[in-house]
Parts: C-alpha cells; sequence; structure tokens
C-alpha cells in the first residue's frame, strides 16, 4: 500500500545535496525542481504507487553515472512531478494495452548525472525501451509509439528515430505547475 511520501525543499537540505540536486538553480535557462519527494528505500520506492501500473521506483532507476551521493546513499531525492509523468505513462499503457518498461538511467537524472540530463532533470521524462513485448528499437516501432504517445495532447513531445534510435524518449514540455506553499 502507498503511504504519502515526505515532501522536501530541496534548499533545506544538506551543502552535498544542494551541490549535487541544485535546487532552483537554472539549468538550459530554466528553472531547476526544488521540491522533492524524500524516498526512504527502495521497499519504499517500490512500495509506492504513483498510478495503478507505475511504481515510483521504476522512474528513478540509474547506475554508476549518476553521482556517488545520489546513487549510494538513502533518503534518495525526486523530484514532484514525477507524479504528473506516471500519469502520463498511465494514459499511455491505456492506449497502447501493453506494460511499458522505462530505460535505467531513463527516468529522473539529476543534474549531476554523466548523461547530459536535459530534462531529465525535472522528471518530466521517460525512455521507454519496450512496450509489451516489443523493443523499441526500430524506426517504425519509435515513430509508431511515438504518435500514440504525442496524440495524448499538446504538452507531449516525442523524439525522433533520428535523436535516439534504440528507446523511445516521451517528454512534458511547457508546463509548469507551482508547488502548494
Ligand atoms: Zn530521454
Amino acid at each position: 500500500m502507498s503511504v504519502p511520501l515526505k515532501i522536501v525543499d530541496g534548499l533545506q537540505l544538506s551543502e552535498a545535496h544542494r551541490a549535487a540536486l541544485r535546487p532552483g538553480e537554472i539549468l538550459d535557462g530554466r528553472s531547476l525542481p526544488r521540491f522533492f519527494y524524500e524516498v526512504e528505500s527502495w521497499e519504499q520506492a517500490k512500495a509506492t504507487q504513483l498510478t495503478a501500473h507505475f511504481a515510483l521506483s521504476e522512474l528513478m532507476i540509474v547506475d554508476y553515472r549518476e553521482c556517488d551521493l545520489l546513487l549510494r546513499e538513502f533518503p534518495h531525492y525526486v523530484p514532484c512531478a514525477v507524479s504528473i509523468l506516471a500519469r502520463y505513462l498511465e494514459e499511455l499503457r491505456q492506449r497502447v494495452e501493453a506494460p511499458i518498461h522505462i530505460a535505467a538511467n531513463g527516468g529522473y537524472r539529476s543534474p549531476a548525472h554523466a548523461i547530459a540530463p536535459g530534462i531529465h532533470a525535472w522528471a518530466t521524462a521517460a525512455d521507454i525501451c519496450r512496450i509489451g513485448t516489443t523493443w523499441i528499437d526500430t524506426p517504425a516501432d519509435i515513430e509508431k509509439y511515438g504518435a500514440i504517445a504525442a496524440a495524448i495532447g499538446q504538452e507531449v513531445w516525442v523524439s525522433s528515430p533520428a535523436e535516439s534510435d534504440d528507446h523511445l524518449h516521451v517528454d512534458l514540455r511547457h508546463v509548469v505547475c507551482e508547488p502548494a506553499p
């Protein structure tokens, strides 16, 4: 059963965490996330269903390319926007009528991640590597499933096969939600 996650203001975190997460700092001309879910353990992340079919754990899997502090030490911190991302992935799952698998490093990546995090640093992007039993690694499948995702709404942006040839990148653009005080 999901229990409410603690929400923390990134500006109140330790100096080391602030250096890695850079809450509220400007990256690529936009303000990085300031408010985060505090995740105490993998068990908690797996038990936290953001939607009916997406656990928080699926959208925060990173490997050694994440900075050591954020990779190895709990609590982990994930921007609250991940809840919105999950809702879009849930709708995509309904439209394709199959489970959606997110690649490692394909959900939230911190600004300190060795792969240029880009929009993944906002927790509003997902790299989809498999849908049902289909690996999304051909131009035809990237275009087919990209079109289904883009049809969800104006705010959904998808990658072309030229931009990513072994997964479908989906993200939410130009949508800003201000947190409650
Ligand atoms: Zn991506």
